[in-house]
């Protein structure tokens, strides 16, 4: 009784709770979309819990922790998960057990959409791929019987060739970055492009299945790069961070436009660990 009279409180105030959240992240990247091994949704936290202030990041590290705690989040949406793999015990003694009991001890709930949104309708493959400026963009790996035709991995077409060297103008545009790594064929001109988000270099296969000039993803293996050269599809490698982090902004920002009572804001603290020397 005292639960349901607490749920008629909340709706005539109209105070946002993480069930509230959650419900509409489902519903902008639902689950049927993660990929098999992939640990998404409500991963910490009460979902009754009143929602003020949330945070978005694409990871939780020890400064996006800081930060949630400093800022009194309530909830993290966190593109990449935490926990990610099993927990046999909790504590201060690894760097996640760290953040999550800091975290639990502050009250902070975490969600993760990951692999749901990367393969979203709006997700983060069909920004990308509308970022460099594809048209006719189709799923790399169609998802089996989904409803709405979508999948992992986006592809589509320049309606004019480019070459590889305007593709990475494009993309370092897009990103806001300066520069990144990239293997050839350099002289062949680009009509077809693959995207897949963070590191992607499996979707080689479905770039070549799929006739692609280029596949963007954020990193790779050396050894795929080699792959790749001698299968003659070219690579643009922004790095993982500058392949999602973008994401995360638009992610803050749909929550906000949703959600007229809550802050939200993209993580200020934290930064893709890997520099230029
Ligand atoms: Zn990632």
């Amino acid at each position: 009784m005292f639960a349901c009279l607490a749920d008629r409180l909340r709706r005539v105030c109209m105070m946002t709770i993480v069930q509230d959240i959650n419900d509409f992240l489902e519903a902008f990247a639902p689950s049927r979309l993660a990929e098999d091994w992939d640990n998404v949704g409500l991963l910490v936290g009460d979902p009754t819990q009143t929602v003020r202030r949330v945070m978005a990041c694409l990871t939780v590290t020890p400064a996006s922790t800081a930060e949630a705690i400093r800022e009194n989040v309530d909830l993290i949406v966190s593109h990449h998960p935490l926990p990610f793999h099993p927990l046999k015990r909790l504590t201060t003694e690894s760097i996640p057990g760290r953040m999550l009991w800091q975290l639990i001890r502050a009250g902070v709930s975490i969600h993760s959409p990951h692999t749901r949104f990367d393969s979203a309708a709006m997700g983060i493959n069909q920004r990308l791929a509308e970022g460099l400026g594809l048209v006719n963009i189709k799923p790399l790996v169609p998802a089996d019987d989904d409803p709405d035709g979508l999948g992992a991995g986006r592809y589509g077409d320049f309606d004019v060739p480019l070459s590889l060297v305007e593709c990475s103008a494009r993309l370092k545009q897009f990103l806001s970055i300066e520069g990144l790594h990239a293997v050839g064929p350099y002289d062949r001109s680009i009509r077809r492009v693959a995207v897949a988000c963070g590191s992607a270099g499996s979707f080689l296969g479905a770039a070549r299945r799929n006739s692609c000039d280029l596949l963007v993803t954020g990193e790779t293996t050396f050894h795929t790069c080699l792959d790749a050269e001698g299968a003659h599809v070219a690579l643009l490698l922004p790095g993982h961070f500058a392949s999602e982090r973008f994401a995360v902004e638009v992610l803050a920002k749909v929550i906000a436009e949703h959600f007229a009572d809550i802050e939200v804001w993209p993580s200020r603290d934290e930064a893709d660990p890997l520099r230029w020397l």
